[in-house]
Order: structure tokens, then C-alpha cells, then sequence
């Protein structure tokens, strides 16, 4: 059996308006990576992750929603609602806070990753979020979605690209949401990363490229791609100690769960 990967996270806008997603997709499926969640986060992005899952239904599941850099915007989140009823939409996101990049709009940020949450609890999906220095207004935002959620339990949401402390990730973990972590584990100055990543139970871990950011050693300062998550996994197993098959099976049965696939397709 060919070992098989998911990647959770991943932006298919640049690869598609220049024309190349099938041959990256390609890509990736002889990588092994032959499923990804294509990630929103604009209105364009949505609508393009909603049309693009309409025409790879294996291999794509699509997540829709307002990320903070639209939080000015005072956009109609109806639309979001509506979309995240459609087949194979499967997650509300990206959104979330970051102080590191905008601190003077916090105040509109959490607003807009209210009205998100909102959404994810009206339809009983995941979340997908970021976070970047804003550790303590995300947990506690979480920790509301968390008490009034009324979905499956184990399908409350991930905090993608990961690269907070790991009382952060504790304090994540005791809500009940997953870790996902990208290329950047393999950076040569992730050090406290790697830490993280060795910490996080089994049952919580996903893996993801966030490409076209990001990618990850050797392929640092490409582009990235779906097909490098597979570099993500290796980091993974060397750091925990286990065989890269085990990180493969692991992450594809959390992320199939998390996202609504069947395990073994
Ligand atoms: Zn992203």
C-alpha cells in the first residue's frame, strides 16, 4: 500500500490563476499527497475553493470564511453561511487574530472571528484558525465557541500553522482543538517549535504546507506546494520518534475525521 497524505491547509488561488493546478496537483498525487482542504478566506477565495471542490470531489474539501486581513471590510457574512451548507464545504476559515500584523485592527478582528464562530456553531463545522501573537483573546474566544458548540465534540477545529509556545498549545489542546504544523517546523531556528510538535498528542495532530507560503526544507524560499507536506511528515517522525508511516496514518485519519472523509479512500 502506498503510503497516503492529506494536506490540511493549503491556498490554491496563485496555482490556479497561473494556470498550473492540475500539474500541481499531479504533483502532489504522486507525492502521495492526493487530498487537501483548500483553504478561503476572501470572497474570491471562497467562491474559487467552493468551484474548485465542485470539480475535484475526491480530492478537495473547501473551507470558507472572513480571515482577519478583511476585517475592515465590514463584510456581509451571510454568503459564508450560506456557502458552508453546500456539498464538500467542510470547515469555516481561515480567520482568526493577528496582532503581529495588525494590532491597530484588533478590535475588528475579533468581531469578524466572532461572527465566524457564529457560522461554525450555527452549522456544526470545524474552525480554521490563526493566531499570532493575540494568544490570549483567541483562547478565550475559543473557549466561548467551545462551550456553545453543539457539534461533534471532536470536530471543533484546528489551529493552523502553528508556531505559539506550548503553554499556548495546552491551552488549545484542554479546549479540545487540534495543532496542525507546517513547513515551519523545519526551520533551522524553530527550535521551541519542535518542542510543540513533539508535545501534541496523537489524536490532535494534523500536518499541513500552507502553500504557496512557507515551504519547507530543502525547499525553503520556493514556492511552496502540497506535494512538500510529505517534508512536514518526515520532520514530524524524526522528532517524534516514530516511523514517517505512523505521522502519515495518524494525520490522514485525524484530518479525514476533522474534515469528513472517508479514512482509507
Ligand atoms: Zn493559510
Amino acid at each position: 500500500v502506498k503510503r497516503s497524505w492529506i494536506d490540511s491547509h493549503v491556498h490554491l488561488d496563485t496555482f490556479e490563476e497561473a494556470g498550473e493546478l492540475d500539474a500541481v496537483l499531479a504533483r502532489a498525487a504522486s507525492a502521495g499527497v492526493g487530498r487537501m482542504v483548500a483553504i478561503g478566506g476572501t470572497p474570491a477565495a471562497n467562491e474559487r475553493a467552493v468551484r474548485l471542490v465542485a470539480a475535484h470531489p475526491l480530492s478537495l474539501r473547501a473551507s470558507v470564511g472572513y480571515d482577519r486581513d478583511e476585517a475592515l471590510k465590514a463584510l456581509d457574512p451571510v454568503p459564508v453561511l450560506r456557502m458552508a451548507a453546500l456539498p464538500g464545504v467542510v470547515a469555516i476559515g481561515e480567520t482568526g487574530l493577528d496582532y503581529h500584523y495588525g494590532p491597530e485592527t484588533a478590535a475588528e478582528q475579533c468581531t469578524l472571528f466572532g461572527q465566524m464562530l457564529e457560522i461554525a456553531a450555527e452549522r456544526s463545522l470545524p474552525v480554521v484558525v490563526h493566531s499570532r501573537e493575540a494568544d490570549d483573546d483567541t483562547v478565550a474566544m475559543l473557549r466561548d465557541h467551545a462551550a456553545r458548540f453543539r457539534g461533534d465534540r471532536s470536530r471543533l477545529g484546528v489551529l493552523h500553522c502553528f508556531t505559539g509556545s506550548l503553554a499556548f498549545a495546552r491551552r488549545l489542546l484542554d479546549l479540545g482543538y487540534h495543532i496542525s504544523f507546517s513547513g515551519i517546523v523545519t526551520f533551522r531556528n524553530a527550535a521551541d517549535l519542535r518542542e510543540v510538535a513533539r508535545a501534541v498528542p496523537e489524536d490532535r495532530l494534523l500536518i499541513e504546507t500552507d502553500a504557496p507560503y512557507l515551504a519547507p526544507v530543502p525547499h525553503r524560499g520556493q514556492r511552496n506546494e502540497p506535494a512538500y507536506v510529505v517534508q512536514v511528515g518526515e520532520m514530524l517522525a524524526q522528532l517524534r520518534g516514530v516511523e514517517i508511516d505512523r505521522v502519515a496514518e495518524i494525520t490522514v485519519r485525524n484530518a479525514a475525521k476533522l474534515f469528513t472523509w472517508e479514512a482509507d479512500a
